[in-house]
């Protein structure tokens, strides 16, 4: 009798070793919000993908507006923060204040500064420290990862 409670508990503690994993993926991917987001948004969003460079249309977007999350529509950016950086990638020298939430990312050998829209979790590029401007911050983002809501 107490062999087979013991045998049970134990089934128990290893089912739950084998599920938190798939817990947590599950858990990352329940963050979708938008449902007609593409196979490679997704990827982007929630894989912590990255685009190929030069292919975002928003590259040469320079009308006057905000930049929203692709995924749950937070505002992210301002036009104002802006500008080409010549990497291929829609780049900024700020972001809204508490739009997003940053980690530390160490794949690839390299130290680099990740972030998340601080309302969905979504990744969406990286923080770099060589801005041209006075912020001395380059946000590299997906374009992907953007709705740009031009204001009128
Ligand atoms: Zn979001």
């Amino acid at each position: 009798m107490m062999r087979r409670k013991f045998l049970k508990l134990l089934g128990i503690s290893v089912l739950g070793i084998l599920i938190a994993p798939y817990k947590y993926l599950y858990s990352k991917t329940k963050k979708i919000i938008n449902q007609n987001l593409s196979q490679e948004q997704k990827n982007i969003l929630f894989n912590d993908g990255t685009e190929m460079p030069f292919t975002s249309s928003l590259l040469h977007e320079k009308r006057e507006g905000f930049y929203h999350c692709a995924n749950c529509g937070n505002k992210l950016f301002s036009s104002a923060a802006k500008f080409d950086s010549g990497t291929g990638w829609p780049s900024f020298s700020e972001a809204l204040s508490g739009a997003f939430n940053t980690k530390i990312d160490y794949r690839f050998g390299m130290k680099r500064i990740e972030y998340h829209c601080a309302k969905c979790g979504a990744h969406h590029g990286h923080v770099f420290d060589d801005g041209p401007s006075d912020t001395g911050k380059r946000f590299c983002n997906n374009g992907l990862c953007l709705i740009f809501v031009p204001s009128d």
